[in-house]
């Protein structure tokens, strides 16, 4: 009997009564491929359509159902040949009026005498009060239900109704139907994937009834309470993945023992510049817990742009080093993996350290001369870009292995460093602050730290949107600012692919590049001829790159024309003003990210934002990103602005594709779910327990479908 019942619940849909091939193509395209798709397919929008108004109580702007009969209808053509189908309904209180535009075939659906409820906004003058004559109110486009239609008309109407996201060629009213009819037929059988005991615990009903009042709610409660109910399954689900990678990891024995206190972490200490921040202290000390224990580190570290992370892992890298082992340093660009080894070697070649660099710049002979280093220990610390994770590097001894930016890498590449040594501890870090949910979603089978604070005396950035009009003035601005012997960042986007809101085409690119270019050879020869410009782009030849980041690290170049090159990492302290062209084509993270690379010094800073765009996604990321500097506040609202498709590479991420949760409104319930899924991964690593049964083959059926 169960096989029986399973196979219903997957078997295709199109093979239900009523369907057929050709609606089980569009519903295909909606993703409904099996009865159970249909169940979890989310409405878009309610409507509570569960008062009836009589005529007479519509108010002019304000949505509502009436129950009336069709007292005329007529269709007339107005200009080039559009046709206005209209008709007169009314009950026993009085009459309104429909139109639709486009529709000519409504002519002949509608007639004289049927009975419907209309559902809409009406406009235009109501009745007078008491009288009920000398109104004229009409309906644009209603929605429309036959009464007497059929049996279900009280699916439609009478009640809160759902709304389905729709391609156009499937009804409202059909797929509605529809899904009551496999609520009926199947809601019964599936599954209770949640414990007794976590039901009981939050209030949660069985999954048939919340499923039954995700599509027909018999109150907004009702509805609000299915859809936690449903949301939390889907993030318990997530969690027990996570929770049990995290155990796995604790179980696991590291070979490596570090010496924590020595030579090489006291000499960073005695060479610091600067005092730790409290936030970094107390980061610092997090980490080294870490190392101390028996069972490799998997830590996320994030922190604001220009916190300081960077001088942590110095400490780290001196720690692996004293104790004997070898330590990686991965960075998504070469110009990043060069400063890293610029900072790196500042602190630790004075202490004794060799420090190589690999990067696919070398050349073959230098490159084979590098790994030969790398496989016989010569090299303690190694710094690189993925050149790092190819197959012909072998570490003789790697206990740590760190990645910067790891949103510019993939999970596979950080197992691929890992795999280079025998569990190391691995740390990764993101360029700027992640939601919380997102935190816990993507990176849930990590620890996480955060810098909390940016070192003292850093000056405000003065965030400026402004428009063509004041090109003259910014310019002005550049002048004044490197008159006083500041740097300054033209930055022009050139937009990869994936990350832009309107894809542009290669040729697109190329186009932005020549824009980048050409921007920069104006800016020289014709706005500030008596300034050094320079010009920085990703299709340069790393040599290239690196000697144009000099000269600006060095002062020699005033102004960097750049595209998003410079995004990440890129410490200049001395630089103090930017100019993002085209602003609109970033999102705000990256945008975030850009702005990090000014206001790393006590002299106060400036972004100009050139945008002319007025749309409303545009504006509303733009003033947000006008209004704060924090990264944490703007990654909450780049969350809800976009959703956490476009964030951080999520869109590739399986299993963050949620069918009824949703990371930036579920937050709490993401906490909850993380603190059930350890709790019970604690007492039942397995989940072997009969109780859980149904939740492991949920997990296991998941875990196929989204590998
Ligand atoms: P990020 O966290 O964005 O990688 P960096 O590590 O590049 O930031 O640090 C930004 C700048 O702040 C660097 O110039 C660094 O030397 C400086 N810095 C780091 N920590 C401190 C501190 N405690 N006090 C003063 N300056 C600091
Ligand atoms: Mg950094």
């Amino acid at each position: 009997m169960a096989v029986s019942q399973a196979r219903s619940r997957d078997s295709a849909i199109r093979y239900l009564k009523g369907v057929g091939p050709a609606r089980a193509a569009l519903l295909a395209q909606l993703g409904i491929e099996r009865p159970e798709d249909a169940l979890y397919y989310a409405p878009r929008r309610y409507e509570d359509r569960s008062r009836l108004l009589a005529i007479r109580d519509l108010k002019p702007g304000e949505a509502a159902s009436v129950r009336a009969k069709i007292l005329a209808k007529g269709v007339r053509r107005a200009r080039r040949g559009l046709a206005i189908v209209e008709a007169a309904f009314g009950d026993a209180t009085g009459v309104v009026q429909a139109v639709w535009f486009h529709q000519p075939y409504l002519a002949q659906q509608l007639q004289v005498g049927q009975e419907f409820v209309l559902y809409g906004k009406p406009e235009g003058r109501g009745p007078r009060p008491g009288s009920g004559r000398g109104g004229r109110l009409q309906f644009a486009h209603p929605e429309l239900e036959r009464v007497d239609e059929d049996g279900d008309a009280s699916l439609h109407t009478g009640r809160i109704v759902p709304v389905y996201p729709l391609t156009s060629r499937l009804g409202q009213r059909w797929l509605r139907s529809l899904i009551a009819r496999l609520l009926d037929e199947f809601a019964g059988q599936m599954p209770e994937a949640l414990p007794q005991t976590l039901r009981q615990a939050h209030d949660f009903s069985d999954v048939a009834t919340a499923l039954r009042q995700l599509h027909f709610p018999d109150s907004w409660e009702a509805l609000e309470a299915a859809k936690r109910r449903l949301a939390y399954e889907e993030l318990l689900l997530l969690q027990l993945v996570l929770a049990q990678r995290r155990a796995r990891m604790t179980a696991t024995i590291k070979p490596h023992r570090y010496q924590l206190d020595g030579p090489l972490t006291a000499g960073v200490r005695q060479a610091l510049p600067f005092t730790l921040t409290a936030s970094q202290t107390r980061v610092l000390a997090e980490l080294f817990e870490d190392l101390a224990r028996p069972g490799p580190m998997a830590r996320l570290l994030q922190g604001d742009v220009g916190c300081g992370k960077t001088v942590l892992l110095v400490f780290l890298l001196a720690a692996a080093v004293q104790s004997g082992y070898q330590a990686a340093l991965m960075a998504p660009t070469e110009l990043l993996a060069e400063q890293h080894a610029g900072v790196v070697r500042r602190y630790l070649e004075p202490l004794g350290v060799s420090i190589g660099v690999l990067a696919s710049a070398l050349g073959p002979p230098e490159r084979k001369r590098q790994l030969a280093r790398i496989a016989s220990g010569e090299l303690s610390v190694i710094i690189g870009t993925h050149a790092l994770i190819q197959r012909p590097v072998v570490f003789a001894r790697l206990a740590l292995a760190i990645i910067d930016e790891q949103h510019k890498f993939g999970v596979s590449q950080r197992r691929a460093l890992a795999r280079k040594g025998a569990h190391p501890d691995v740390l990764v870090l993101t360029a700027t602050p992640i939601p919380r949910t997102l935190a816990l979603s993507l990176y849930g089978d990590l620890d996480v730290s955060t810098v909390t604070e940016l070192p003292p005396g850093r000056a405000r950035i003065r965030t400026m949107w402004v428009g063509e009009s004041q090109r003259q003035d910014a310019y002005t601005l550049i002048r004044s600012e490197l008159a006083q012997g500041r740097q300054a960042y033209v930055v022009y986007p050139l937009v990869e692919e994936r990350a832009s809101p309107a894809p542009p085409a290669r040729s697109g690119a190329s186009r932005e590049l020549r824009a980048a270019t050409q921007m920069a050879k104006r800016l020289q020869a014709d706005v500030f001829p008596e300034l050094r410009v320079g010009l920085l782009h990703g299709q340069m030849k790393p040599a290239q790159k690196e000697r144009i980041m000099r000269d600006f690290v060095a002062g020699t170049l005033q102004l960097l024309v750049s595209t998003v090159i410079v995004e990440v990492g890129l410490d200049v302290p001395n630089a103090t003003l930017m100019l993002i062209e085209h602003p609109e084509r970033f999102g705000l993270a990256q945008l975030h990210q850009l702005r990090g690379r000014i206001g790393r010094s006590h002299h106060p800073a400036a972004c100009l934002l050139m945008c002319e765009t007025q749309e409303e996604s545009v504006r509303q990321r733009l003033s947000a990103f006008v209004e704060t500097t924090d990264g944490f506040a703007l990654a909450e609202k780049d969350l809800e602005l976009r959703g956490p498709g476009e964030l951080f590479g999520t869109r590739q991420h399986g299993w963050l594709r949620f069918r009824i949760a949703s990371l930036s409104r579920d937050r709490d319930l993401l906490e909850l779910a993380r603190e059930d899924a350890t709790a019970l991964v604690a007492q039942q690593p397995d989940l072997d327990q009969p109780s859980l049964a149904a939740l492991r083959q949920r997990l296991g059926q998941l875990q196929s479908l989204r590998a």
